[in-house]
């Protein structure tokens, strides 16, 4: 046999990844950066839950999504659920009851969240106490510079919004760690998971007394005093507060070549934003198309916001009154059944100095383009969503007749870890759903990477998915 007819056989046989930057030409390489750009400026707006649902309604908004759509096609509606899940939806020209298409993503991060008594002061100093929210490996929070978000009811039952760090002339405050020369017994000799104590996350907020050398309590009293005048607070608000420290500071570019972003929260919030800008780029979609993001993912999506609720079903009930339908519970069921999902959140990429936790042929790797997801769970698929056969090569011929550069992943070594995320909620329904996002590095530190041509890919996957 030829060389060439061996290689044109290889050619056809072969499954072969490709890398985003062999795929697309000069003139797309140029709005890969352009996308990351507003991604970047989407990062640094929405650090929390809260603030990524007032980010997405405004940009909703402007984008002719309404609360209160009113009955001119397509019908673009918006709904909000306590300011910490939002839904986005473009009516269909075929008929609801064929079904949706729905990308579900969180807008939840790890982080640390103030307790609800947290302010104290010890050695002259003032601090708050925390309890960390999600998976961290909590020595990544130590010693870095971090910021206060969040909201806090009054007793007079008005509300604050607040934002602490981010500004470059407001304080930050930080997380002390104890000096290698002494860490040998609390911490070099022991073993990671023992040596650092959720408990001792404490904030470091003040070092300055109030009164004379007689008040009691004069450093906490220092910051109850200040956080009155400046906010008109007093200790018990605290108590009706949901207070976040993230990371101080804003996305960067990373790399001689600016080809990736580091940033916080890009679990999940690459998702949120790829699947925002498909939604608002599609313009007649075949399918309803429904993009919902919801809250608590990291802590296993319980609660009101979390994709375990009863939101999606409220929205399909509007979506049906919206389209002259009652909205009867067997029909939203028979809709659930009928419909095509992704369940969009980030993979873990493939660690160039771990490279023995994955297997190789089956892990994510940066520069890919977007990563389907088959299954995820661990030791044996334990608590998976295992996507259908049937749906996967749907999709991967439709991400191909679109030209979308994409990859499968999993997560780990099979033994090694694992873990999970919405797809086997929303599956209870019935409907067809699959893990979709992008690769990333240092996934839930302070500091995660993901690669450019990865977020880009994602957006197109996802705009795709919604015009099929
Ligand atoms: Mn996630
Ligand atoms: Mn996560």
């Amino acid at each position: 046999m030829k060389k060439a007819e061996i290689k044109r056989i290889s050619e056809k046989l072969i499954s072969k990844p490709k890398l985003v930057w062999d795929a697309i030409d000069k003139r797309e390489k140029k709005k890969v950066f352009d996308f990351d750009k507003e991604y970047q400026n989407f990062l640094n707006k929405a650090k929390t839950e809260r603030e990524a649902v007032n980010v997405i309604s405004d940009i909703a908004l402007k984008n002719s999504f309404s609360l209160n759509p009113s009955g001119t096609y397509p019908i673009r509606m918006m709904k909000t659920f306590q300011g910490k899940s939002i839904a986005l939806s473009i009516s269909g020209e075929k008929p609801i009851n064929e079904g949706i298409n729905l990308i579900v993503s969180h807008l939840d991060s790890p982080r640390l969240d103030l307790k609800q008594n947290p302010l104290y002061e010890e050695v002259d100093l003032a601090f708050m106490k925390t309890h960390y929210y999600g998976g961290i490996k909590k020595f990544q929070w130590l010693t870095r510079p971090l910021a206060i978000h969040g909201k806090v009811i009054r007793s007079d039952g008005s509300s604050l919004d607040i934002v602490v760090g981010e500004d470059d002339s407001d304080p930050v405050f930080t997380v002390a760690d104890i000096l290698p020369h002494l860490a040998k017994k609390v911490q070099t000799d022991k073993k990671v998971s023992d040596a650092f104590v959720g408990e001792k996350l404490n904030l470091m907020v003040g070092s300055l007394p109030f009164g004379d050398k007689d008040t009691k309590d004069r450093f906490k009293l220092a910051i109850l005093n200040l956080l009155n005048e400046r906010f008109g607070l007093v200790e018990e608000d605290l108590i009706s507060a949901e207070l976040e420290v993230v990371p101080a500071g804003i996305a960067r570019d990373v790399g001689w070549d600016r080809g990736l972003t580091g940033a916080y929260g890009q679990d999940d919030r690459s998702c949120v934003f790829t699947s925002l800008k498909a939604i608002i780029d599609i313009k007649n979609p075949q399918k309803t198309a429904l993009v919902l993001f919801v809250d608590k993912e990291e802590v296993g999506s319980d609660g009101a916001t979390g994709a375990k609720s009863r939101f999606l079903e409220s929205v399909l009930a509007d979506l049906m009154i919206a389209n002259g339908k009652e909205p009867l519970y067997h029909e939203i069921h028979k809709i659930l059944m009928n419909s095509r999902a992704l369940s969009a959140d980030v993979n873990g990429a493939l660690d160039p100095d771990f490279q023995d936790l994955h297997e190789k042929r089956n892990a994510a790797r940066l520069g890919y383009g977007i990563c389907l997801t088959k299954f995820t769970g661990a030791g044996g698929k334990y608590g998976s969503n295992d996507a259908n056969a049937e749906y996967v090569g749907w999709l991967r011929n439709l991400f191909n007749e679109k030209k979308i550069v994409w990859q499968t992943g999993e997560l780990g070594k099979v033994d090694e870890g694992g873990g999970g995320t919405v797809a086997k909620f929303l599956a209870l329904y019935g409907m067809q759903i699959i893990d979709c996002g992008p690769p990333v590095l240092s996934m839930h530190s302070p500091f995660e990477i993901a690669h450019k041509g990865d977020i880009y890919m994602t957006y197109r996957g996802y705009r795709a998915f919604l015009e099929s």
